[in-house]
């Protein structure tokens, strides 16, 4: 099994993959239907993906199974198929990475709140765990905890894992710039995430989502004020979208991105990676970039 975290320790950068969600809707997914549930019913489409960030230059690939947590999956009445969903969801991208490249299992967060009793601890361990063995059996090397914003669900989340699989635990928090700076939806700062991440044991910790690649340089400087060792993933928006003539469109292009790359790095980021918005060329660029750093 591959571990992320020696091959950052030996200096090296690594590239991730770009966003699943945007590319799934170019596929034709249509919205109000389950994303997850074409690891099953479009298993070609989902593999398509994961082949064109790695034929794009991507070390490590993610899988189709952000929102494959009981409580999601129930919305759609697949919640009996979890198991099935998140072990296919890493057999998929394991196919599409052959055995040299690292699977990344991801893990959205479930939409559930701890502070407003929705639910408790133990129902998001259960389904975390759920997920977590799943993804092990279908051949990930980690799992990537993403787009949360809450410390009680990531904990929840980080020691599920931890405690029934060997996987190795990426967890990256989802910020937005406010008058008080960079918090997430909680109120959570990019200092107080790493202290609370580090603590629960992520072997990784960083940001994803947000406003784009340009925000993110700010973010890693303030974790790298925490931690100077701990490996950090990004994985940034291509900007924030806007709508033009009724489509979306985001203003950070694979060219625009050449230009940030180079800072994301230099502030102290050891993986990027994209999320909504970025595609394989995006992804093309980074990896352009990355691989003149480890030379
Ligand atoms: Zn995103």
């Amino acid at each position: 099994m591959h571990k992320i975290s020696d091959m950052v320790n030996t200096g090296k950068l690594l590239t991730s993959d770009g966003a699943w969600g945007t590319y799934l809707f170019k596929k034709g997914l249509v919205s109000g239907s389950c994303p997850e549930e074409w690891n099953l019913t479009h298993s070609d489409d989902v593999f398509d993906i994961a082949k064109s960030y790695v034929i794009a230059g991507s070390d490590i690939i993610s899988t189709n199974s952000f929102g494959s947590n009981i409580f999601k999956l129930s919305q759609y009445n697949l919640q009996q198929k979890l198991a099935e969903i998140c072990q296919t969801a890493a057999e998929i991208s394991r196919k599409a990475a052959g055995a040299d490249k690292i699977v990344m299992a991801s893990i959205g967060p479930t939409g559930k709140f701890l502070i407003m009793g929705d639910v408790t601890s133990e129902d998001l361990y259960n389904s975390f765990k759920q997920q977590a063995i799943a993804f092990e059996k279908g051949g990930a090397d980690a799992v990537c905890i993403e787009t949360f914003y809450a410390l009680d669900e990531a904990e929840q989340a980080i020691k599920a894992v931890k405690e029934n699989t060997s996987l190795e635990v990426i967890c990256t928090f989802t910020f937005d710039y406010s008058e008080s700076g960079y918090k997430t939806l909680m109120g959570v700062s990019p200092q107080k995430m790493a202290e609370s991440l580090i603590a629960y044991g992520a072997d990784i910790i960083g940001a994803n989502c947000g406003s784009g690649f340009e925000d993110m340089v700010e973010i890693v400087r303030l974790i790298r004020e925490v931690s100077q060792k701990l490996p950090i993933m990004i994985q940034a928006n291509a900007g924030l979208p806007i709508f033009e003539n009724d489509k979306l469109v985001y203003s950070e292009t694979p060219e625009k991105i050449k230009e940030i790359i180079p800072k994301l790095i230099d502030a102290g980021s050891n993986i990027i990676g994209g999320c909504c918005g970025t595609t394989p060329e995006h992804i093309k660029v980074i990896s352009e970039i990355v691989n003149r750093y480890n030379q």
